[in-house]
């Protein structure tokens, strides 16, 4: 059975390109009838953020990628936590040890400084296996005497060949790898060893993740090897970027998954838009509920070329998804936004909903969309000017003047939009001009803006009779200057 996990460090923060990582590992797993596992990888203490973890429950939980197994937390599914197994990673490092496929090392900080300062060269810099030839005395005497130690992967000469499923096949030469540490002096283990046994203790198959693991998993497999272990199937992928040249990084403000529900998008929306930032389908379709998704996703699919992060492209996406929301369930979440853009009490706020729901990108479209409602802004009578329409400010000024008795005499309980259009249209006709001549200025007029989310009539029944007169004067007034 497949098994794939989701392992990601608690950063307080849900990167895209992390979220695509969970969601390939969903998919896999889930097209196949197989696990998805959450594995917490807190075990660099440094970097302990609080809530953090938080964070990556509620993100899976909005992205609807619910995990599979775990620890009982109260009749659900805790995740797999990597601090809390601290001493089965002492344990295995210990068996390479005995293997002599690891080894202690007792080296400061001091001396691994003078390493880089000889070499010249702050960042590559491999160990000098200084502590492997230590004697056994040598060694139990150091621990005797409870002096810190780290222990060290022993890397075998040779060359290593793995394939992975997007990249193919690489080779390394291993006098590239260095001996790296398993075992970090705090006891902890790091990723790079916990990784290893992790996976083969939860029986993944198939290891997902981001290709700047790349170029360590070779290290990974000699381990492997070393327990006699099988290696998973790999699947790395590459970085999600912002452009050409450079990572969507966190200084762009939406990179995570929370940045861009705080800017107004869906997590449906979201979560169907990574699907398809480094995967093709086979279909030509690009809306996926997350059932179509699993029913068609398949690893070959993946692309080894970067992928770009098109906002645009997701706000459209967004924008269909809003279109398709159940009303209700719209209403409820722009209504914070409607409230806070629309301070009249007198405001109809579920006919204004139903207006914006087809023209908005993100809820916070709406605001801008909807601010003419409680304050009509300075506008120039340019607006009146459509050529389409073929409006201009004088006919503009002209049919205004012919409405405004139309709208007076209509009674303020028969204010609504199908008399004022049926009243608009009637004087429409008897002044035998097009619909767009008249309607055009009053839309305008009403909303002072290029752009309404809705028409004339429809305006008019939303600010109400009053209102809508004095805009309409307000209207001629300009014209007339
Ligand atoms: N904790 C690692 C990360 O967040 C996980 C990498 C992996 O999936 O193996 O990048």
């Amino acid at each position: 059975m497949i098994r794939t996990r989701f392992a990601p460090s608690p950063t307080g923060y849900m990167h895209i390109g992390n979220l695509r990582t969970a969601l390939y590992e969903f998919l896999i797993a889930k097209s196949q009838g197989g696990s998805f596992i959450l594995r917490i990888e807190d075990t660099d203490q440094e970097r302990f953020v609080e809530g953090a973890t938080d964070v990556i429950y509620k993100t899976l939980e909005m992205a609807k990628m619910p995990h599979d197994e775990g620890p009982d937390v109260g009749g659900d599914y805790g995740p797999y936590i990597q601090s809390e197994r601290k001493n089965d990673y002492l344990k295995y490092a210990l068996e390479l040890v005995d293997k002599g496929e690891a080894y202690y090392c007792f080296c400061t900080k001091e001396r691994l400084d003078s390493l880089k300062n000889e070499n010249g060269n702050e960042t590559i810099v491999k160990y000098d296996r200084h502590c492997l030839s230590l004697s056994k005395e040598e060694i139990e005497e150091n621990l005797k005497n409870n002096v810190p130690y780290v222990i060290r992967q022993k890397i075998k000469d040779g060359k290593t060949t793995f394939h992975d499923e997007v990249y193919g096949d690489i080779t390394v030469d291993n006098s590239e790898l260095e001996d790296q540490i398993l075992i970090k002096s705090d006891g902890y283990p790091t990723y790079n060893f916990a990784n290893v046994i992790d996976d083969h203790l939860m029986n993944i198959t198939h290891v997902v993740r981001g290709a700047e693991y790349l170029s360590s998993t070779p290290k990974y497999n000699l381990l492997y090897e070393a327990f006699g272990w099988d290696i998973p199937v790999y699947v790395h992928l590459p970085a999600v970027m912002k452009d050409k040249h450079n990572k969507l990084s966190k200084r762009n403000g939406d990179a995570s998954f929370q940045d861009l529900i705080e800017k107004g998008y869906l997590p449906d929306a979201i979560v169907n838009y990574i699907a398809l930032l480094g995967w093709s389908p086979s279909v030509n379709q690009e809306i996926f509920t997350m059932d179509e998704l699993i029913k068609i996703f398949d690893i070959k699919g993946l692309s080894k070329s970067p992928a770009i992060f098109d906002i645009e492209k997701l706000t459209w996406m967004n924008g269909e998804y809003i279109k398709k929301m159940d009303f209700d369930e719209f209403f409820s979440w722009v209504e914070p936004e409607l409230k806070s853009a629309i301070t009249r009490t007198d405001i109809d706020l579920k006919k204004v909903a139903t207006y914006v729901k087809t023209r908005i990108g993100t809820s916070k479209d709406i605001a801008n969309m909807v601010s003419f409602i409680d304050n009509l802004p300075e506008y120039s009578t340019e607006l009146y000017i459509h050529k389409k329409m073929k409006t201009t400010e004088e006919m503009s000024l002209n049919n205004l003047k012919e409405i405004l008795p139309v709208l007076e005499s209509i009674e303020e309980n028969n204010w609504n939009n199908e008399t004022l259009y049926s009243k608009m249209v009637e004087k429409i006709q008897s002044m035998e001009i097009k619909n767009g001549q008249m309607l055009w200025p009053v839309r305008t007029a009403l909303s002072g803006e290029p752009t309404s989310p809705c028409g004339a009539s429809e305006l008019a029944e939303l600010l109400g009779k009053a209102d809508t007169l004095n805009r309409i004067n307000k209207g001629i007034e300009l014209l007339s200057k």
